[in-house]
């Protein structure tokens, strides 16, 4: 009888990630496009958010790390909408049994302020993860002008996840 008892574990997964910010780039915050002077520089599209965002899921999982699935040695990368990189995210876990239980992100910028932006980030977010939007939560976090954030020339984000294992 033992056989048909689910044992449904629950895992966390923390991430982080810095992007500097320069002109002449676009900046992508969470797989959303942000009207925004500067632009970050990444192999891919260089978005912070979605890249903390699957290290914490990687984590979670216990699968490694955003370098060693996607390498930046690796052309296929370059440029790549960190969006996709997150679907394929998505669907490995999935072959592993694992569903996302909650998303929680800080995006630390001194500008763009993230507010506008947060419900279409959720939107997208949990589409590309299919969980509900009140599973995530997006914070937007300032270093009051200190550091090279508060100086308004890069971008951080840190994302924990915690994940349920479905077997
Ligand atoms: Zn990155």
């Amino acid at each position: 009888m033992f056989k048909y008892i689910k044992t449904n574990k629950i895992f966390y997964g923390i991430g982080y990630d810095v992007h500097k910010l320069t002109q002449g780039k676009k900046l992508f915050l969470g797989g959303i496009k942000i009207p925004f002077p500067l632009g970050t520089v990444g192999h891919s599209d260089g978005d912070p958010v979605i890249h903390a965002l699957i290290d914490s899921i990687l984590g979670a999982c216990g699968l490694g790390d955003i370098g060693n699935l996607f390498s930046n040695k690796n052309k296929n990368y370059k440029n790549i909408r960190s969006t996709i990189l997150l679907k394929n995210v998505i669907k490995l876990i999935e072959s592993k049994y694992f569903i996302i239980n909650n998303i929680d992100i800080n995006i630390i910028t001194e500008k763009p302020k993230i507010k506008k932006y947060r419900k279409k980030i959720i939107n997208l977010i949990s589409k590309i993860c299919k969980i509900k939007f009140n599973q995530i939560n997006v914070k937007g976090k300032t270093t009051e002008k200190l550091g090279i954030i508060g100086k308004g020339n890069a971008i951080a984000s840190e994302v924990v996840t915690s994940v349920i294992l479905n077997v």
